[in-house]
């Protein structure tokens, strides 16, 4: 006699949840907007400063530990470059009336640059090197929308 084996296979969705983790360096990043704070961190090597704070400097290729080396930094910062664009951040499929202005903003004492929207400042206006400020949120929470974009000073 031989022996049969049977083979069940069962063909469905798998159901799993996720929580998007930032990790924890950006979670401390975070944190701080709650009370409208920026800060960033430095390679103890070169000295450069990061924002948003990475865990490694790429030009040291050095570990900056997660309790050391915070900085606090103001919330105006120098615009680096910019486009101009129709289309929605999170949406490129929809179109928005009036085109809006996408600027990577240089936060002052830090060496990166991070993107958000120009707010009530006209395309024609915009121009790199020019000085701005964050414009917060009413109520922060503690994540990327407490900043509701850049404001000309
Ligand atoms: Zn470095």
């Amino acid at each position: 006699m031989s022996e049969n084996k049977v083979i069940v296979a069962n063909k469905g969705m798998v159901r799993a949840d996720f929580d998007f983790w930032v990790g924890l360096y950006m979670d401390k990043f975070y944190d701080n907007f709650e009370k409208k704070k920026i800060i960033g961190n430095k390679c103890q090597k070169c000295g450069d400063v990061f924002v948003p704070p990475r865990k490694i400097c790429g030009k040291c290729n050095v570990v900056i530990p997660l309790e050391e080396n915070w900085v606090d930094l103001p919330d105006t910062g120098i615009l680096k470059n910019y486009t101009i664009t129709p289309y929605r951040v999170n949406d490129r499929t929809s179109r928005k009336a009036k085109p809006q202005v996408l600027g990577m903003v240089q936060i002052d004492g830090s060496n990166t640059a991070i993107i958000y929207r120009l707010l009530n400042i006209k395309p024609e206006e915009v121009k790199t090197g020019m000085k701005v400020k964050i414009e917060w949120s009413e109520k922060p929470k503690g994540d990327p929308s407490d900043i509701k974009g850049f404001v000309k000073i």
